[in-house]
C-alpha cells in the first residue's frame, strides 16, 4: 500500500496516510523518550527491532483470538495498520509493582500483585498523561462504560498470554500499558506492544530488559530489546 501524506509525528512512531481511509502506515523510529519527553535520545536499530518485535506480539495476540490494529509489516520500520479512532485512555495492567505504583503507594519494588492490577490514564502529553477512573472518563466523554468494560477484559485476556509467553521464556512480565480505538464500531487493540511500553525482567536474576535501561541510564537498551526478542525466537537480523 503506497504511503501518502504524514499525518502525525509522536515521540517514537510518524504516522501516515495511504490511499485507503481505512488504513495507515506506521513508521517505528530510532527516536527513545522518556519522563514526558524530557529525556530524549536516538537509540540505533530501536525502529527496527521495536517494528518487529511488535509484529509478532500483535500475530500472538490475534492467534489467542485478540483483534488488533496490526495487517502486515511492510518494511524493517514500516507496519500496515487499520485507522482506529483511538480512545484517549491508556490501559496499564500491573503484574508486581514497579514505576509509579512504587512512587504513589510507597510500596516495593516487585511486590507481587494478586490478582493483577489494572490502572486508566489520559494520553496527554501536555498534563503528563495523569492517572484517572471510570468516572473521570465517563464525565469528560472520554470513553463509554460498556468501552472501559471491554478495555478492561482485553487488557486482562492480553496479560494472560503475554504473562505466559514471557514466562515461558524466562521472564517476567512486570507491567505493561496498551491503547485502543475504535474500527467501524469494533475495539480493536492499536499503537503498539514493545519493551518500549513494558516492564520485563529475567527471571533468575530479575534484570531489566525494558525501557527501564532508558530511563535509568543503564545502558544496552536496545541490545536488551533483542534479548526479549530471541529468547522468544524473533530474527531481527
Ligand atoms: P505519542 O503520541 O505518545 O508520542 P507515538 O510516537 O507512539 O506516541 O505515536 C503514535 C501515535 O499513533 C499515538 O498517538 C497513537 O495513539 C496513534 N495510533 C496508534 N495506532 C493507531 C491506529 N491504528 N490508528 C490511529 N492512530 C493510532
Ligand atoms: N507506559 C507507557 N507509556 C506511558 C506511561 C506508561 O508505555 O505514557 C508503560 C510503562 O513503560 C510501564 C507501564 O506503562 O511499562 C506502567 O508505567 P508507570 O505508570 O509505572 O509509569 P512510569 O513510571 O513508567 O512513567
Amino acid at each position: 500500500m503506497e504511503k501518502r501524506e504524514l499525518l502525525y509525528t509522536g515521540k517514537a512512531k510518524s504516522v501516515f496516510a495511504t490511499p485507503d481511509s481505512d488504513y495507515l502506515i506506521i513508521e517505528f523510529r530510532d527516536d527513545t523518550s522518556a519522563f514526558n519527553g524530557q529525556k530524549l535520545e536516538q537509540l540505533a536499530r530501536k525502529g527496527k527491532v521495536n517494528n518487529i518485535f511488535n509484529t509478532y506480539i500483535m500475530q500472538r495476540l490475534e492467534q489467542a483470538g485478540i483483534a488488533t490494529h496490526q495487517v502486515k509489516q511492510l518494511s524493517d520500520t514500516e507496519s500496515l495498520v487499520r485507522r482506529l479512532q483511538m480512545i484517549p485512555v491508556e490501559c496499564v495492567v500491573r503484574n508486581y509493582a514497579a514505576g509509579s505504583l512504587v512512587k504513589r503507594l510507597g510500596v516495593e519494588e516487585g511486590l507481587p500483585l494478586h490478582p493483577p492490577t489494572f490502572e486508566l490514564f489520559l494520553k496527554s502529553d501536555a498534563l503528563g498523561d495523569p492517572m484517572i477512573n471510570e468516572a473521570h472518563a465517563l464525565a469528560f466523554g472520554w470513553a463509554t462504560h460498556e468501552q472501559l468494560v471491554r478495555m478492561q477484559a482485553l487488557s486482562m485476556q492480553v496479560n494472560d498470554v503475554l504473562a505466559n509467553m514471557f514466562d515461558a521464556a524466562g521472564m517476567m512480565l512486570v507491567d505493561f500499558k496498551l491503547e485502543f480505538g475504535l474500527f467501524h464500531g469494533e475495539i480493536l487493540l492499536g499503537d503498539e506492544f514493545s519493551p518500549d511500553g513494558c516492564r520485563l525482567w529475567d527471571k533468575a536474576t530479575r534484570k531489566k530488559l525494558d525501557k527501564d535501561r532508558f530511563r535509568q541510564g543503564l545502558g544496552g537498551v536496545v541490545e536488551a530489546y533483542e534479548e526479549v526478542g530471541h529468547r522468544l525466537g524473533i530474527k531481527f537480523d
